[in-house]
């Protein structure tokens, strides 16, 4: 049976122009998914507009240097398309979630927004980066047109442990590797190798906090990352497609699921839950 995906994202997103809710429960039933996890942006900072910057049509008098504030996740609307899905789709587990972008940022906002939500699935992810002339932010891909690709990911890497360490209320870090997904194609190719040690700090300090690592099948995940998180005494993963459309819901799960038996990952008790290290 494949395992749950835990990180989905629906039309509660604001930029799942492609989502939905009920669209998804009906491909998760139709694919065996025992359950899903609709984890929805709660976008924390605010971007300054990239020349050239592809956004939703709900953006499009945005020009470059303006500021793109997300709007804050509909938190009624949310909860009450969800208890219809989970009243149309009795034999699918469907968990309300959220995924926090900077949350040790916004500090405040993020735990009010939690304590609000009672949310059963929390993520934590880094999208952001500072412009180059440190005077606001954004996101962190954006950073590859006046940066080197290694200076971008170690920045990467160094905030997710600022994350870790400065935030608690998270059970599962998103996307470890997420600038990984606008790598330059004119640069020298993604090496994990390259990065072995600031990957392995924020392992460490993950395990330490006794936390869930994110297979992420977006751009799928190095097993080489995956290696090193049990060797740092990783004790649990998730499997998360990242979903932004109904078709993409549980995309690599197989090879996937491979990766993750090969790397010392078993199904854990619970079948709606996480996989655990042997
Ligand atoms: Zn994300
Ligand atoms: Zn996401």
């Amino acid at each position: 049976m494949l395992p749950q995906d835990s990180h989905v994202h629906s039309e509660w997103s604001w930029d799942a122009l492609a989502g939905s809710m009920e669209e998804t429960c009906r491909r998760a039933v139709e694919i065996g998914l025992p359950s899903v996890a609709f984890t929805e942006h709660a976008d924390l900072t605010p971007w300054i507009v990239p020349p050239d910057a592809e956004l939703p049509v709900q953006w499009h008098d945005l020009v470059t240097g303006d500021v793109l504030s997300p709007p804050p996740l509909d938190l009624d609307g949310f909860r009450t398309c969800l208890d219809e899905c989970r009243g149309r789709f009795p034999e699918l587990r469907i968990l309300s979630g959220v995924e926090l972008s900077e949350p040790h940022w916004h500090d405040l906002r993020a735990r009010d927004l939690l304590a609000c939500g009672a949310f059963e699935r929390v993520l934590a992810s880094v999208h952001s980066a500072p412009v180059a002339d440190g005077d606001g932010f954004t996101e962190v891909g954006v950073r590859f047109e006046d940066q080197k690709p290694a200076e971008v990911l170690r920045g990467y890497l160094a905030e997710t442990v600022r994350l870790i360490e400065e935030f608690d209320h998270f059970e599962v870090l998103a996307h470890i590797d997420f600038p990984v997904r606008r790598w330059p194609m004119d640069a020298k190719p993604f090496d994990p190798t390259d990065f072995e040690d600031e990957f392995r700090l924020v392992l460490r300090r993950l395990a330490a906090s006794d936390r869930i690592l994110e297979f992420n099948t977006r751009v799928p995940l190095d097993p080489l990352v995956l290696g090193w998180w049990r060797q740092e005494g990783g004790q649990g993963i998730s499997f998360a497609s990242d979903a932004h459309e109904p078709q993409a819901l549980a995309r690599e799960f197989a090879t996937a699921v491979h990766l993750a038996e090969a790397a010392g990952f078993r199904p854990g008790r619970d079948v709606h839950g996480f996989w655990t290290a042997c």
